[in-house]
């Protein structure tokens, strides 16, 4: 029996009603939280505290957390659903059908795919806690996972804590951000169990081709390696050209699963819900992790995020037009100054080449000296991504100008 010792301890303190037991433990973390990467961003944190205590007139482009708010019509089909009670219950872990049927039907109308809202949707508390899981219903200790360097911090260490090994798939400029999979030893494609890949790309900016699409499921299906999808920005895009699911491509269902957030889409961050969707086993297999360590999302979020995902089109096209206004303006002023990047297609980040003569901290750091401009450095999305500066375009278009400004003195 587990922890069933409530006599034990009644007659332990019956017996000596005075005893001063002086226990000390002595906390050492487990190895997968010891060998974790060390945390780049600790030392800009700091440098942001120190900024900001001095009085530093700080503009801040290194979150990547949407400045706007939920509109109005999800935050009230929220208080709505919150006065539920039905709503105060536990929710099912796999999510409420009529929020998976709401996902299904935005997938047939956005992207022309089909997906059975039973078997091929699951809700998720953010698509964070997914990417998070995932690893653990499908790696075994020494399995490969192939993972995008640059690329989202969770990817590694997910695959880390399931005890399976990294392998980083590079991101450069001349493979226009893409993973080559001819560079990938075919011992190492013989071992990988999964593979993560994410487009429109954080922090590249990078918007994926069918081709290259086309390319992965190939592969998947040569090397028996399940794909991981992460769509986190797909409805962030600029000058009317969508990006495509990786559901869209002919094969996708066979070999893999998308994940997708309502956080950036409908500013959204702070309410943790998202979803994955495709291949029914490898979301099973998700879902049996997910029903043992957690339960599921309050239903009343389901509920307002039904009414997020049927969003008139018109408001976000206003959203990403207020990015792209950023866009424009920090482009162009970077470029005006001689810096070298590619123009952004989609996601909120520009991601751009520091100058000559700095790496990627010592460029952050004299930009926040120098113009109170806080960046986040390219290293610190891994090795490859060393040599170049993320911008988010989550500040205000007059602050985003004032920014470029500050920039253009600092480095003349
Ligand atoms: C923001 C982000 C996510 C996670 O978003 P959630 O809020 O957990 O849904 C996932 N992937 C990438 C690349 C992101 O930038």
């Amino acid at each position: 029996m587990w922890g069933n010792n409530k006599t034990d301890s009644y007659i332990i303190s019956a017996k000596i009603p005075e005893v001063t037991l002086k226990a000390k433990v002595t906390v050492q973390m487990a190895s997968r939280v010891r060998n974790l990467p060390p945390y780049l961003f600790a030392a800009i944190d700091k440098m942001k505290q120190e900024a900001r205590a001095k009085g530093v007139d700080l503009i801040d482009m290194s979150i990547g957390d949407p400045d706007l708010p939920t509109p109005s019509h999800i935050v009230d089909a929220l208080k709505t659903a919150a006065a539920k009670p039905e709503h105060h219950r536990y929710p099912s872990y796999e999510g409420m059908l009529s929020f998976r049927e709401a996902v299904s039907g935005w997938y047939r109308t956005r992207f022309g795919v089909g997906l059975d809202a039973a078997s091929e949707v699951l809700s998720l508390i953010g698509s964070k806690e997914g990417i998070g899981h995932i690893p653990l219903a499908f790696v075994e200790p020494g399995d490969v996972v192939l993972v995008p360097s640059p690329g989202y911090p969770v990817y590694p260490v997910s695959t880390l804590f399931a005890g399976g090994e990294v392998h980083l798939m590079p991101l450069t400029s001349d493979n226009g951000f893409m993973p080559d999979f001819s560079a990938i030893p075919e011992a190492v494609l013989k071992r990988s169990k999964l593979m993560f890949i994410n487009y429109p790309n954080n922090p590249t900016s990078a918007v994926a081709t069918r081709s290259f699409y086309e390319n992965v499921i190939e592969i998947a299906g040569k090397y028996n390696i399940i794909v991981c999808h992460d769509a986190a920005y797909s409805e962030i895009y600029f000058d009317n050209e969508k990006p495509l699911s990786f559901m869209e491509i002919d094969g996708a269902k066979e070999v893999g699963i998308e994940f997708h957030s309502l956080s950036k889409t409908y500013n959204m961050t702070g309410w943790r819900i998202g979803f994955a969707v495709g291949n029914k086993d490898v979301l099973a297999g998700l879902g049996k992790i997910k029903s043992n360590l957690d339960s599921g999302v309050f239903q009343a979020v389901q509920e307002a995020s039904i009414v997020a995902l049927g969003t008139d089109d018109a408001l976000l096209s206003g959203i990403r037009q207020t990015y792209q206004q950023r866009r424009d303006v920090l482009y162009d002023g970077l470029r005006g100054i001689g810096m070298e990047m590619a123009k952004p297609k989609a996601s909120f980040y520009l991601w751009s080449k520091v100058p000559k003569g700095y790496t990627s901290t010592s460029f952050v750091a004299d930009l926040l000296e120098k113009a109170g401009v806080l960046s986040t450095p390219g290293s610190g999305f891994g090795a490859p991504g060393e040599g170049y500066v993320r911008f988010a375009l989550t500040v205000p278009v007059e602050r985003t100008q004032e920014a470029v400004g500050r920039i253009k003195k600092a480095l003349s």
